[in-house]
Parts: structure tokens; C-alpha cells; sequence
């Protein structure tokens, strides 16, 4: 198993140039290798092509020495990846194009990987660029083998690195009494399987009011102007202040998860179908819960089960109850439970989830409580506002109605 931490690093003026010029150098030879395959578009190049190519390269061009070298490498290993990440696209039917030149602002990291990097208590040391101060927040354990050090430029000008090392860790044995099911959407982020709810925090849509207000500032300012490059580079930092948040957020809500859970079952999202639809696209985009599973996928074990009729099942007794996405309530006529739409699609797939493991007996495995609670009659009053208004209620409790 890998790990990647990250930290910032603290460069100097000095080494901020170099940095910079790093980094140029490498964007220059992946646009030079760019330019050799679109050259020699009639056979695929594999990577010793491009390292091949590269030799030559250096060899008219002799200040390229001035970079460490498995570094230039790195980039055609870079390409090849993704050439095949392309035809594999392509295979899948999606629709591809080739690789593009990367301008100035797009190209934001360099790889060391194997050699060219020693760290210390709170210096980087990189070959051909010397000792950066890094604040390890993080202690890496000694006598690990550090395979990779990536140098990042953020969007907004701070430098970072991310540290890949080997670790090995004997996998858990999976306790399957402590499963939950997670329905993800837009209203709640989470709705688990156990009744708790996470409200989607929407990080984006706060943003917008200041996001707007930056892009009217940006387009009042004459194109190629200092103060517009200055309101360009706030804009940026608003996007990464947006980012971090979100990521933030992700990692404290799969964190504590995996804390609860060995193992937890999620939907399989048709992403780019829902995305489509326009009317939620920003949001979908916005709550990234591909990226939660991601996250948790690390932290604890992630199966992903069909996304079929999660939220038209009862999770009682299989009836279908077919409703549109503004009834937040689950209503069955045949054995009449009364649950939020998203807490019943959340038993759904945990229940999915277990038929993996061929367990078909629920009851045991869901927790007591859920089959303990007393009826209580919700007054048909209360109900109707609450489709209205499209909020729920009921937190962290179920509620079930009986007929008399
Ligand atoms: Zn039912």
C-alpha cells in the first residue's frame, strides 16, 4: 500500500525562481514531446519513443541538463499515461481528442521519482534546486521508502508537495455487523442507513455572490493590464479557498464514517447522465461524491452496489412506490411504512450490499432500534407542508404508521 501526504513548502526568493523555472522547462519539453507525437501521428509513440526523442532533444538543447534528469523522463511516462487513459476512453465509447499544448497557466506540477530528493526534519532538499524550508505537520516513518516527491504550483501561487511512501499494513478483517448503507444527494449529502443525515453544504453555491462580483470586477478591467492580472489571481484564490473547503468537508465526513463503519456499501452514480440535467449540474458537480468515495475507499472498505430502484423500493416489503425527486417521503400501501425517501433508499443498498455476502436476514443486521420504535401516527397535516416545502422532519429517528 501507498501514501501521499501533502505540505505546503516555503520557498524563498530565490528558490521561488527556480521553482518557476523548473517548471517552465518542464512544460517546454512536454510541449516539444506534444508537438513529436502530433508529428508522428501515424504510428502510436510508446514511451522509449519518447525518451528516445528526448536524448536527441537534450542533445541540441544543452541547458536541458540543467534540470535533473529522471525528471524529464517523468513527463514522457506522464504522456504515456495519459495516451492510454485516451484510448481507454475511446474503447468505452466516449468522446476523445488528443493531447493538447499546455500553456503557462495550465502546467503546475514536476516529479521526482526514485532519486533527485532527500527530506529532512523541515527541509526539502531537491537536486538541481536546493533546500526548501517544508513543515511537516505529518511525520513520515523512518526507514520507509519514500518512491515519489511531486512538486505543485497551486492555482493560486503557493507551492506544495506531495510525498508518496510505501507502507505496509496488515488489512483489517471486515466486521460485517458494522455496515451501513449511504444514499448520496443533492438536499442531504448523506443519508446513512442508521437514520443520520448530513445536509449538503453547498460550498459553491455560498461562493457565488463573490465569485460574480470578482468576474464583473475582471471584466471592467482592460485586457493585458496589470490590475487585471491582479483580480484574475484573486478570483483564483476565492476557487481554491471554495476547493478547500469542500475538501475539507469530504475528509471530516468520510473520516468519521470510517471510524463508525468496517465497511460501507454506496450507489454506483451514473455521474454524467445526472449531470445532464442542468437544472442540478452545478450542485451535482459541487457536492464531488465521487471523491467521497474516493475517501472513504482509504479509509475503510467501499463496495458499490447497482443504483436499480434504490429509491422506488420499499425497503420493507420490495413493493414499488414510484414518486418523483420533489417527494421527500416514502410512503408503501402494502405494509405501510412512513420513511424519508433517501433514509429508505440508504436501507435499500445496504441491503444490496449484503446479498454480496449473501446475507438475505436484514433484521439481524440492521440495528435494533430501527425495528423497536414504537408507532407513532403523523397528523396529515404536518405531512403535506412538509412535501411543500420539500424539508424533512424527521432527524436521526424513524417513524413508522400502522394501520389500525
Ligand atoms: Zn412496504
Amino acid at each position: 500500500m501507498q501514501r501521499t501526504y501533502k505540505f505546503r513548502l516555503y520557498p524563498n526568493t530565490e528558490q521561488w525562481k527556480k521553482l518557476d523555472d523548473t517548471l517552465s522547462t518542464c512544460r517546454w519539453t512536454y510541449n516539444k514531446m506534444i508537438e513529436f507525437l502530433k508529428k508522428n501521428k501515424e504510428k502510436f509513440q510508446t514511451r522509449n519513443d519518447l525518451n528516445y526523442f528526448l536524448t536527441e532533444l537534450k542533445e541540441s538543447e544543452s541547458w536541458l541538463y540543467s534540470c535533473h534528469s529522471k525528471m524529464l523522463q517523468m513527463i514522457s511516462t506522464q504522456i504515456d499515461g495519459a495516451q492510454k487513459a485516451i484510448m481507454q476512453l475511446h474503447k468505452n465509447g466516449h468522446k476523445t481528442g488528443s493531447l493538447k499544448f499546455a500553456k503557462y497557466e495550465e502546467y503546475r506540477t514536476f516529479i521526482y521519482n526514485q532519486s533527485g530528493f532527500r527530506i529532512t526534519q523541515n527541509m526539502l532538499y531537491l537536486s538541481k534546486i536546493g533546500k526548501i524550508k517544508i513543515i511537516l505537520h505529518r511525520s513520515i516513518p523512518e526507514n520507509t521508502c519514500v518512491k515519489q516527491v511531486m512538486v505543485i504550483k497551486s492555482k493560486s501561487g503557493k507551492w506544495y508537495t506531495c510525498i508518496t511512501y510505501d507502507l505496509d499494513v496488515e488489512l483489517p478483517k471486515i466486521n460485517l455487523t458494522k455496515s451501513t448503507g449511504i444514499d448520496v444527494g443533492i438536499k442531504n449529502f448523506a443519508y446513512d442507513s442508521d437514520g443520520h443525515q448530513t445536509p449538503n453544504p453547498l460550498n459553491l453555491q455560498k461562493m457565488l455572490k463573490p465569485l460574480a462580483r470578482v468576474q464583473r470586477k475582471i471584466a471592467r478591467r482592460q485586457i493585458g493590464s496589470q490590475n487585471r492580472k491582479k483580480t484574475m489571481r484573486f478570483y483564483r484564490i476565492i476557487h481554491e479557498r471554495i476547493k478547500n473547503r469542500r475538501k475539507d468537508f469530504l475528509h471530516k465526513i468520510s473520516t468519521q464514517y470510517a471510524k463508525k463503519y468496517n465497511i460501507v456499501f454506496v450507489e454506483k452514480l451514473q455521474k454524467l447522465n445526472m449531470v445532464k440535467n442542468h437544472k442540478f449540474a452545478r450542485n451535482i458537480l459541487d457536492s464531488s461524491w465521487g471523491i467521497f468515495t474516493k475517501m472513504l475507499d482509504y479509509k475503510c472498505v467501499v463496495i458499490e452496489v447497482p443504483a436499480k430502484n434504490t429509491s422506488v423500493e420499499c425497503s420493507r416489503c420490495g413493493n414499488m412506490v414510484p414518486k418523483s425527486p420533489s417527494i421527500r417521503i416514502h410512503r408503501c400501501n402494502v405494509c405501510n411504512l412512513i420513511l424519508d425517501r433517501d433514509h429508505n433508499a440508504a436501507i435499500n443498498i445496504l441491503k444490496k450490499g449484503l446479498e454480496i455476502f449473501g446475507i438475505t436476514n436484514y433484521d439481524i443486521m440492521l440495528p435494533q432500534e430501527l425495528w423497536e420504535v414504537t408507532p407513532v401516527k403523523i397528523p396529515e397535516r404536518s405531512m403535506k407542508q412538509e412535501e411543500v416545502t420539500g424539508r424533512p422532519v424527521m432527524v436521526h429517528k424513524q417513524i413508522f404508521e400502522y394501520k389500525s
